[in-house]
């Protein structure tokens, strides 16, 4: 079998020659004296590219939400974030757990929050209810779908954040496959929020590491709080190296993933079996059904991982296929000819 086309995930990309060379020449120092060169390069890059005050450099970007809204919440607050979000699902109730605060989920239609429901969220504070402390947006949204909302949705909802005078966090995972569909720069996205965090994982292909970005106060105390959980690094340059290739040189190549993934989308629709979830691939993520009969998930990644394709299960007969910089065109027509064989 030839080259292993891994589509679970943008996660699954590894360190390219260029990365792992700036990882043996990085210069380093231990960061928790703030003495790593490497890490505050990175740190100022990334602020000065998105048009944020300051940075911080946070091992993941769960750590990175988890601090967010750690900073910027009150023990008894309510926090309003979309139904199907990470921080909801996927970090082991660390709202509830770390922060102590209670989380309100307003639904989200492909991307779009719904204003009436943010509104009627927002809670007036009273003796019986709760105060909203935050609401947490996320673009792309939906790890399964990708979606992107536009600047104007967001200024929208800036406009209704700030008439209730409640502050906003970007879980910005994917932001720059967001910025890239919208074709804006990312820091206009960054505008409209009062912190947000990025992670470098995704489309920037590095092995590892998130960038947390806000006002300079704001990252002062993410600082402490980073360090109370035990997130503080020393010669974290390894960290940074490959980080500082992501942002200068794999940004401007996620039109290539999205490409990729409309053609997917485009070839998966013309195969007889499969249901698309959605009508287009907005980003790098295309999901879809099996609905032949006698057909699951489980048998179609069986008989694709035997060719060296490999797609995530999503549900009993959804998965999803995730387009990165280690996906080639050709891998996208030879998987597209495997699926065609197989059903
Ligand atoms: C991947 C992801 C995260 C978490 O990042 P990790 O580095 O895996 O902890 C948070 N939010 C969204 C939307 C993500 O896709």
């Amino acid at each position: 079998m030839d080259k292993k086309i891994d589509l679970r995930s943008d996660t699954v990309t590894l360190p390219n020659e260029e990365m792992r060379e700036a990882i043996r020449a990085a210069a380093l120092g231990d960061d928790i004296l703030g003495e790593d060169p490497t890490v505050k390069e990175l740190e100022q890059l990334a602020a000065s590219l998105l048009g944020m005050e300051d940075a911080l450099l946070t091992i993941s970007g769960t750590m990175a939400n988890q601090i967010a809204v750690m900073a910027m919440t009150q023990r008894g607050q309510e926090v309003i974030l979309g139904r199907d979000s990470h921080l909801y699902n996927l970090e082991v109730a660390g709202l509830a757990a770390l922060s102590q605060v209670q989380a309100r989920p307003v639904p989200v239609h492909q991307g779009v929050y719904d204003i009436e429901s943010i509104e009627a969220a927002i809670q007036p504070h009273g003796v019986q209810t709760a105060r909203t402390g935050l609401i947490c947006l996320e673009n792309t949204y939906n790890l399964n779908e990708g979606a992107v909302f536009t600047l104007e949705h967001m200024r929208e909802i800036r406009e209704l954040a700030d008439r209730y005078q409640v502050p906003i966090y970007l879980d910005g995972a994917r932001l720059f496959n967001a910025a890239t569909a919208l074709g804006v720069h990312p820091s206009l996205i960054c505008r409209e929020v009062d912190a947000v965090q990025i992670c470098l994982t995704k489309g920037l292909g590095c092995p590892l590491g998130s960038l947390l970005l806000g006002s300079r106060e704001f990252i002062a105390e993410a600082r402490n709080i980073r360090q109370r959980l035990g997130g503080g690094m020393r010669q974290a340059g390894i960290i940074a190296a490959p980080g500082l290739i992501g942002l200068t040189k794999m940004i401007d190549r996620i039109g290539e993933d999205h490409r990729n993934a409309t053609r997917l989308h485009a070839g998966l629709s013309g195969i007889a079996g499969i249901r698309m979830a959605f009508e287009k691939a907005a980003t790098n993520i295309v999901s879809f059904e099996v609905v032949k009969a006698g057909w699951d998930a489980d048998r179609l990644i069986a008989k694709l991982q035997r060719r060296g394709i490999w797609v995530k299960k999503i549900g009993a007969r959804k998965m999803r296929m995730v387009t990165h910089c280690q996906i080639s065109f050709e891998d996208v027509e030879h998987t597209l000819s495997s699926m065609q064989q197989i059903l």
